[in-house]
């Protein structure tokens, strides 16, 4: 499938694994080309796959130099490089509480503000933060992550509102709980035991968990020209959990 992405240019950090990687290949399916920055790039499908840590600034402002070298600018950033915390507020200590921070919330931000120059120029500029259910959900155990989360939605819509007169529309997606290798991860981690795969499934009024190529139609649908007039909204990805209440009847 070739689409509206044809000619522009796209940079999704976290795109090694689980949903970065899906949406780049969404992204390249409809004819974008795609820069990756990951920690870990081994493998990546990417037109360019950078081995950028999105919590050291030295190397975000190199990696996005070599992307605009390459593609000769930049239209896209997906900031969707992220990792998790479990514990009440008690769990972390005021490092972990910082790294956290600084890899989900800061990194946006770090990120963004390097391609800031780039999105500028382009005619075609859009952002899309992935957030998540934890944000609004109320999540038990998850204090710091889902703190990283909720900030990441007050994130997204100050700077849709700092750059909406400059043309670059910024939305962010929060998806339900996504069958990923980070959700792997934690269903093999037996000593939780908010984490048993049947849990996470009923939880989400449709009853199973999201897959990370549903929230990769999700992210191509606000990067790209589809949703030209929209900026500033939350996109759930969460097969109804956020807004559906559902009562026995
Ligand atoms: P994943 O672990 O499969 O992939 C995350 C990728 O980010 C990995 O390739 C990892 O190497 C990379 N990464 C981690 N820290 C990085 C850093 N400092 N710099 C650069 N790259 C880094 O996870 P996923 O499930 O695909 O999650 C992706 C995003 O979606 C995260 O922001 C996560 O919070 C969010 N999310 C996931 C779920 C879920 O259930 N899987 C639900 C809601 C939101």
């Amino acid at each position: 499938m070739v689409s509206g992405f044809v000619g522009l240019t796209a940079l999704v950090t976290g795109g090694a694994s689980g949903i970065g990687a899906a949406v780049v290949a969404r992204l390249r399916e409809e004819g974008a080309r795609v820069a990756v920055f990951d920690i870990n790039p081994e493998g990546v499908r990417a037109d360019l796959a950078l081995a950028v840590d999105i919590s050291d600034d030295d190397a975000v402002r190199a990696g996005m130099l070599r992307v605009a070298e390459m593609f000769g600018g930049l239209d896209i950033l997906v900031n969707n490089a992220g990792v998790g915390a479990r514990g009440d507020i008690s769990a972390n200590d005021d490092a972990e509480w910082a790294r956290v921070l600084d890899i989900n919330v800061v990194g946006i931000a770090r990120v963004t503000r390097s391609a800031l120059p780039y999105l500028h120029a382009s005619h075609f500029a859009s952002v899309v933060n992935v957030a998540s259910i934890a944000a609004t959900a109320g999540l038990p155990q998850r204090a710091l992550y889902s703190a990283s989360k909720g900030a990441v939605l007050g994130l997204s819509r100050a700077m849709a509102a700092d750059y909406v007169r400059l043309g670059i529309r910024i939305n962010a997606v929060a998806p339900g709980t996504a069958d990923t290798p980070w959700v792997g991860r934690l269903l093999s981690e037996a000593d939780d035991p908010i984490v048993e795969r049947s849990a996470l499934e009923s939880r989400q009024p449709h009853g199973r968990l999201v897959t990370a190529e549903e929230i990769a139609d999700a992210v191509a649908y606000l990067a790209g020209p589809r949703a030209s007039s929209t900026t500033g909204i939350t996109l759930a990805v969460d097969g109804g959990m956020a807004e559906l209440r559902l009562a026995a009847v």
